[in-house]
């Protein structure tokens, strides 16, 4: 069998898109989004990977929180015994039951190396536990950091099949601007699309110097997008006090509800089209490995469970879920 690998690139509260012809009055741009924010030509390392690879116009139907959105990309199933509301989040371990993406490739290429790297309390059971390496770190560690001991433990293993990298700062861009000037990393939403842009070359970049991507398939998901201009980001930046003419500029969390209607800034008021910004999800795959016919295909509906399944179809890894592979 021809050598295939997959690299599997985690980013923690990434839209992948978002409604249709809708501008933020901040940015004169669409919201903060990988699609829109691509095609406007701010993000170059995600427009190569849309244009050579498949975007997924993805959805999380579940619950829009980390822990949920994790476990659904590993497990590829919506059912879980996860509490959702508990604090600490390692109370949500009890939910750990479901067989995951990594162990699944490690059962069905025994010889494989498969490893995970990522803030620790997704690197257990039932998230992203790796068979055969697994690093955590505290929540939003650095990027650059995590990024690092990912590529090291692929030069001290060149014969890996599977790695997965999971960035957890651009979370940080919760009850922030959408803009601000001159913004640092994690500080607005624009800047911090545009520094993620980079960790995305750079990992393009690594695996091209190292001679793998060829051989390797590139799948990015992410868990849970953001509340931005609908209803509930409005009513929450009232909650903290935000002044009223601020509000077209603010991005609240991923709190419930996440089904949300676009706010109609001049009539003050929510309108009828349907937001639902927290479920935005990204879900792209891309690669070397990847056949040319499938370069800059779209498809129109994914679900984020159906993440796990893909992968499992393209690598050939027996692997049972409640998703579909979408290629
Ligand atoms: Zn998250
Ligand atoms: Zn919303």
């Amino acid at each position: 069998m021809k050598k295939q690998r997959a690299f599997i690139l985690i980013l923690d509260m990434l839209a992948g898109h978002w409604v249709k012809d809708s501008i933020a009055p901040a940015t004169k741009l669409p919201p903060v989004n990988v699609l829109d924010y691509s095609e406007a030509g701010l993000l170059p390392a995600f427009k190569d990977t849309i244009d050579k690879g498949v975007f997924v116009h993805a959805w999380n139907k579940g619950t829009c929180n980390t822990p949920h959105g994790q476990k659904y990309l590993a497990s590829g199933t919506y059912k879980s015994k996860s509490v959702p509301g508990v604090d600490p989040y390692w109370k949500m371990l009890e939910g750990a039951d479901c067989e995951t993406i990594l162990s699944a490739c490690k059962k069905s290429f025994p010889e494989g190396k498969v490893a995970g790297f990522g803030s620790d309390a997704w690197m257990q059971s039932g998230w992203w536990k790796a068979p055969d390496c697994t690093m955590g770190w505290g929540s939003y560690y650095s990027d650059l950091l995590t990024s690092q001991h990912c590529f090291k433990w692929m030069l001290e293993n060149p014969d890996w099949n599977m790695a997965l990298l999971y960035l957890a700062q651009y979370d940080k861009t919760g009850n922030c601007p959408l803009y601000k000037k001159d913004a640092k990393y994690t500080e607005d939403k624009h800047h911090s699309i545009i520094e993620l842009d980079k960790y995305l070359w750079l990992v393009k970049k690594f695996l091209q110097e190292k001679g793998w991507w060829d051989e390797t398939y590139l799948f990015i998901g992410s868990d849970h997008g953001c509340h931005y201009g609908c209803d509930v980001a409005v009513k929450e930046g009232r909650k903290r006090g935000i002044p009223e003419k601020d509000l077209q500029n603010y991005c609240s969390n991923h709190q419930d509800p996440y089904d949300c209607y676009v706010w109609d800034f001049k009539k003050n008021k929510a309108s009828k089209t349907k937001s639902d910004c927290a479920r935005r999800v990204t879900f792209m795959v891309s690669g070397g490995k990847l056949p040319r016919k499938y370069h800059g295909e779209k498809i129109n509906y994914g679900e984020i469970i159906d993440f796990a399944p893909t992968i499992a179809s393209m690598m050939g890894i027996k692997f049972k879920s409640d998703g579909k592979p979408l290629i």
